[in-house]
């Protein structure tokens, strides 16, 4: 089985990014297993194949290696379009702001969809469909959910539980798109992870990924969510924070002290390659708190 790194190609990756990319090829690697590459450019507006070239240079210069041909989502569509078919779903027709205001309702839970669209009679699905049509937009596709929370697995933070709804498939409005949650399922299972590493932002998202997985029928991976690397305000670390990507850190520094920048925010001294972090990291010593990027 595998283990993945999944970044979507939408700029140059930044120090917080490619840590998390260390930290996956590590973990798959010390536990034996293969290690994949996907680029995730359903977001067809914001993606660009020139910046998946440029995020698999980088992690190349690190010393990171894969196994078989990297995947681009975009090949994709035919196996989603598959997966939506065997799953229990609905139109949607509200816009961003319709979902806003319903869920400031009193009993609403923030953030999750309050299911205005669920049990629309085929009329009134009729007559939206046709409102939207006339400016341009198409319905999004969600899915029936038959629970509100699904419990996952988290080596590092043990059995954890989250939030599901009836969370968007595919995504409606001018422009229709697949659903990063759709897209992860589908892809994961095709490509054989069983272990998913990825920043502790996208911790809200395994819930439903995970519940997904278990509709399709398919395997749910191990979940490592690693801590994020954060700035000196305690904000994610961005690009705008100053010279954070391998070319920018380049400027002034070599590979093999750049690699130990990383090797060091993850409590490893004097390494400054990949080879010789894989030959030390203790997968159970990985701290649990964010890194602070000075
Ligand atoms: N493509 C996502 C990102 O770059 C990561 C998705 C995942 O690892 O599940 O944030």
């Amino acid at each position: 089985m595998a283990g993945r790194y999944a970044p979507s190609p939408s700029g140059d990756l930044h120090f917080g990014n490619l840590r998390t990319a260390v930290l996956a090829w590590l973990f798959a690697r010390s536990d034996g297993k293969q290690f994949h590459m996907r680029i995730e450019d359903i977001d067809e507006q914001r993606s660009s194949r020139e910046s998946a070239e440029r995020q698999l240079n980088d992690l190349k210069s690190l010393g990171l290696d894969w196994d078989g041909e990297v995947l681009y989502q975009s090949s994709r569509y035919a196996a989603y379009t598959a997966a939506l078919e065997k799953l229990e779903t609905y139109e949607c027709y509200c816009s961003r702001r319709d979902i806003l205001e319903a869920s400031r309702a009193p009993h609403a839970a923030p953030g999750m969809y309050p299911g205005t669209c669920r049990n629309l009679s085929p009329q009134e699905r009729v007559e939206k469909r046709k409102e939207l049509a006339a400016q341009n937009r198409h319905p999004a596709v969600r899915l029936r959910a038959d629970r509100t929370s699904f419990a996952f697995y988290d080596r590092l933070r043990g059995p954890c539980e989250g939030a599901v709804d009836d969370f968007i498939l595919l995504r409606g409005g001018q422009e229709p798109g697949w659903a990063y949650n759709l897209a992860v399922v589908v892809d994961d299972t095709y490509q054989g992870v069983d272990q998913v590493v990825r920043g502790d932002d996208l911790l809200d998202s395994a819930a439903r990924q995970a519940y997904l997985a278990t509709l399709l029928g398919a395997p749910v991976p191990e979940y490592i969510h690693v801590p994020l690397v954060l700035n000196t305000n305690g904000q994610r670390l961005a690009k705008r924070d100053g010279a954070v990507t391998l070319p920018e850190m380049l400027v002034d520094a070599t590979l093999p002290e750049v690699f130990a920048r990383i090797a060091l925010s993850l409590g490893y001294k004097d390494i400054n390659s990949a080879t010789q972090l894989l030959e030390v990291f203790e997968p159970g010593k990985l701290s649990t708190e964010p890194f602070i990027y000075y």
